[in-house]
């Protein structure tokens, strides 16, 4: 029965880049992603009063709060037959994100999106969320991740602190790739718990987040959800930021380089270039 009383907090990251390859190809698609995910995140209000919302815009030269924002609410006029909320919920994001696209700076070249950053903004306000709790209630968070990015190792230091933190504050990462699979998000899902699924097209969005997205993580080993994927775990070099299947760790700070360097550059250790092998047991022999 204690279980009915915890409210869920679900914060929702939407890639909204103009660089992503399904937002350059038809603009379209972006509005068809708002409308599913204003549905989505409704869906996930309706099933408890207590439940909490979050949506994070992740556009190309910051990330904003779609929803709630500070301040004071929007004035709705209330629509007939519809929850007030809910009609606040799809005016807020809406205006929200359309003044956000409207006050950008012109895109020249195509950037990524500062998915990590805008992860890291969605932990904090969950962080908040938990410290401004009643005493003795219990709130679930989760972060969704919906985006049509390409993988950006670049990224990579602050992803691994981004998920290592979720998994000690009991965040579940689940991610929605829309364009190619994302093998460090992956990892993310991996590590929190969370449910990864790449959709290969946009029809039928909505009906997969609801499918595979709504249900709380405690309920989702009841159901039949798409099977784990194998889980690519490689790691990006700190020299390069490219993905690598074998390198050089420091000893020190556990920095990833692709070839031997005589310094860390992380953590500025010293090593000794290393010596032929053949060479090594015969100082051993010496020295005893
Ligand atoms: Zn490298
Ligand atoms: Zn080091």
């Amino acid at each position: 029965m204690d279980e009915n009383k915890d409210a869920s907090l679900l914060v929702i990251v939407l890639d909204t880049n103009p660089s992503q390859r399904i937002i350059r190809e038809k603009p379209h698609n972006l509005t068809q992603c708002l409308d599913s995910i204003v549905a989505f995140a409704n869906a996930h209000l309706m099933q408890k009063a207590q439940n909490k919302l979050a949506v994070l815009a992740c556009h190309h030269h910051a990330t904003q709060f779609l929803y709630p924002t500070p301040g004071k609410p929007l004035d709705i006029r209330q629509v007939d037959g519809q929850y007030e909320v809910f009609t606040l919920v799809e005016k807020t994001i809406k205006q929200k994100l359309a003044h956000m696209i409207n006050t950008a700076p012109p895109l020249t070249t195509p950037t990524e999106s500062l998915l990590a950053g805008s992860m890291s903004m969605a932990l904090c306000y969950i962080a908040r969320i938990n410290r401004n709790k009643a005493p003795g209630s219990k709130i679930n968070s989760r972060v969704l991740v919906v985006t049509g990015s390409n993988e950006c190792a670049s990224q990579y230091m602050t992803y691994m602190n981004v998920f290592f933190t979720a998994q000690k504050q009991g965040v579940v990462v689940d991610v929605c790739a829309l364009d190619k699979a994302l093998s460090l998000l992956q990892q993310g899902c991996d590590i929190t718990g969370g449910q990864y699924l790449r959709l290969e097209q946009l029809e039928g969005f909505l009906q997969y987040l609801l499918w595979v997205f709504l249900p709380d993580p405690q309920m989702r080993c009841k159901l039949v959800l798409p099977p784990p994927v194998k889980v690519d775990y490689r790691a990006a070099c700190f020299c390069h930021r490219e993905l690598i299947d074998i390198g050089y760790v420091c000893s020190v700070c556990l920095s990833i380089f692709c070839k031997f360097s005589p310094i860390c550059t992380t953590c500025h250790t010293v090593f000794k270039a290393p010596a032929p092998i053949a060479a090594k047991p015969k100082k051993k022999k010496l020295k005893a």
